[in-house]
């Protein structure tokens, strides 16, 4: 018996590889390989033309943005977080000397609730990092308001909210900074990247300096920096899969579509709250009744060589290294429950059927 092809969560989108070949060409040709050479430069502007913005720097990854953000805002103290996210959101404060303090979430949209960051303010608190999950936007007014009744910096992780608008605006148009990812699982990749969008002009140029060794134009080191350059080759491939974003797009869109139109009625199973004009689609998570059916569909799943992802699991505050004492009831047992189903580009809707068939017969037996 022919053996089944391993079915991922995530596959990247990519553009035919001649279009990243004819990108590079130019690269080959100068020999300009990173330094913001011009790859790096016509990614940042398409990108800002795409998202509305002049301040948008490309970076490493995600987790450089996170960090250059904290690190460019000078912060010292305690960053209310999200315990429901990835643990870069939780590393990124650690590794930028500040005490990452969560607050828990709502169970619908999964995203950090208002109420309990005003609950979790200390004196010592510098600034609130939400994430948008699954590119779901937070309550952005919400979290404002309190930002600036108190004092506080805003950095989103939009790692997962590239290409998402709200009311009208790219929703990296919102906190101090948004820092965004472009790795390979993510909805627009460059194989590795990310971006931070700041809100001045002053927090753009310090983060510009501060991912080239703390250069200023002129190639004076006038900062304290690192190494978050964004090099010509993942620029590039990032300019051939930017070309094809409306496509990548729709298609999980539809895929999306397709999938709830086909599990809706499995009364065992949730899904997350959002506005679909203000999403983008990039995963598909299943609130499963209980973490014992969420095993079953798991496992019922890989045994037909399909493998759904805990994402994300566990809630960060259980993690050993980052452990808090403060139990974060929501996002423990969201976390107990969730499985991020297959979902990219090229997935057939036959799978997208076939893997609902597995997940409606083990949620009735
Ligand atoms: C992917 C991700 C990151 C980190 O982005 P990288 O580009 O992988 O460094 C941060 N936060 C969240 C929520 C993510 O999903």
């Amino acid at each position: 018996m022919q053996k089944r092809p391993e079915i991922f969560t995530n596959k990247p989108s990519l553009a035919p590889l001649e279009d990243y070949t004819a990108l590079l060409s130019d690269a080959w040709a100068t020999g300009v390989l990173t330094h913001n050479g011009p790859l790096v430069q016509r990614l940042e502007k398409e990108l800002s033309t795409h998202f509305s913005t002049t301040r948008l720097a490309a970076v490493t990854s995600g987790t450089m943005a996170l960090q250059l953000a904290l690190n460019a805002l000078n912060l010292r103290g305690e960053v209310i977080t999200s315990p429901f996210s990835w643990i870069a959101t939780c590393s990124a404060i650690m590794w930028e000397n500040c005490k990452p303090i969560f607050a828990d979430i709502d169970s619908k949209t999964f995203n950090i609730d208002p109420k309990a960051i005003e609950e979790a303010i200390t004196p010592k608190t510098v600034a609130i990092m939400p994430v948008h999950v699954f590119s779901n936007p937070c309550d952005v007014h919400a979290i404002s308001e309190i930002a600036a009744h108190h004092n506080l910096s805003v950095i989103y992780d939009a790692a997962h909210a590239a290409f998402v608008n709200y009311r009208g605006r790219s929703i990296l148009d919102f906190g101090d900074v948004s820092a965004t990812s472009f790795h390979a699982t993510k909805i627009f990749n460059c194989g590795e990247g990310g971006a931070c969008v700041s809100s001045t002009a002053e927090l753009h140029e310090s983060i510009k300096r501060k991912r080239f060794f703390g250069h200023n134009a002129e190639r004076e080191i006038v900062d304290l920096g690192c190494n978050g350059k964004m090099t010509e080759l993942h620029a590039a491939l990032g300019l051939a899969n930017l070309k094809y974003i409306d496509a990548t797009l729709n298609s999980r869109r539809s895929l999306y579509e397709r999938y709830i139109h086909n599990l809706r009625d499995v009364e065992k199973l949730g899904f997350q709250v959002f506005d679909p004009e203000s999403y983008n689609f990039s995963y598909m998570p299943i609130v499963c009744e209980t973490s014992e059916l969420m095993e079953s569909i798991s496992l019922a799943l890989k045994q037909q060589s399909i493998y759904a992802r805990r994402y994300f699991h566990p809630s960060l505050n259980k993690i050993p290294a980052i452990a808090s004492s403060e139990p974060m009831p929501r996002a423990e047992e969201l976390a107990s429950k969730i499985l991020c189903l297959p979902l990219y580009e090229t997935l057939s809707e036959e799978l997208v059927d076939r893997i609902c068939e597995i997940i409606r017969t083990t949620a009735s037996s």
